[in-house]
């Protein structure tokens, strides 16, 4: 056999070694790559399925609190429209009694209104404690009232008389 087929033939045989080795090495390398890949996806997955759920919850959190909110704003306004009734209300009775004091009452001191007591005008020295009946004028003591029969102011003739209790 000559030395330069000889050589020859053990270059092929280390060739094709080679050949199968680097086949074998590139396989598992794409295997280890490729379980590498995927073991990243599936936990990009994982991440994305985590922040998607986190995404959620926010989302419904968000909602809770714009709802709360809403629900807050519509107590607040039926709070303050509650006040605006009370303070027109509380305005208007206001008026009412300043009216009805300056109407009645022109004392110096409209909070307060003194008792207007009148006296009897038969006597005039008792109180006026009975209202004549049907004129319904407030004229007459008790003791005067049993003897007249007339009222002492309109001279009409009484019918009756009720007694009128001050406080
Ligand atoms: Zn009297
Ligand atoms: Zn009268």
């Amino acid at each position: 056999m000559d030395v330069h087929v000889l050589v020859e033939k053990q270059r092929q045989e280390i060739d094709m070694l080679l050949r199968v080795q680097n086949e074998k090495f590139i396989s598992v390398l794409q295997r280890l790559s490729s379980q590498h890949i995927s073991s990243v996806l599936k936990k990009k997955n994982e991440e994305i399925t985590k922040a998607n759920t986190k995404m959620i919850e926010l989302q419904n959190h968000v909602w809770k609190l714009e709802t709360g909110n809403q629900l807050w704003q519509r107590t607040a306004r039926d709070a303050e429209a509650a006040v605006v009734a009370l303070k027109s209300a509380l305005e208007r009775v206001r008026k009412e009694s300043n009216e009805a004091s300056s109407e009645c009452c022109s004392s110096s001191n409209p909070r307060t209104p003194e008792k207007i007591v009148l006296s009897c005008r038969t006597c005039r020295s008792r109180d006026s404690c009975m209202l004549i009946l049907p004129c319904r004028h407030l004229c007459s003591c008790k003791t005067c009232d049993w003897m007249n029969q007339l009222c002492p102011v309109c001279n009409s003739v009484k019918n009756g008389s009720v007694e009128v209790l001050f406080q």
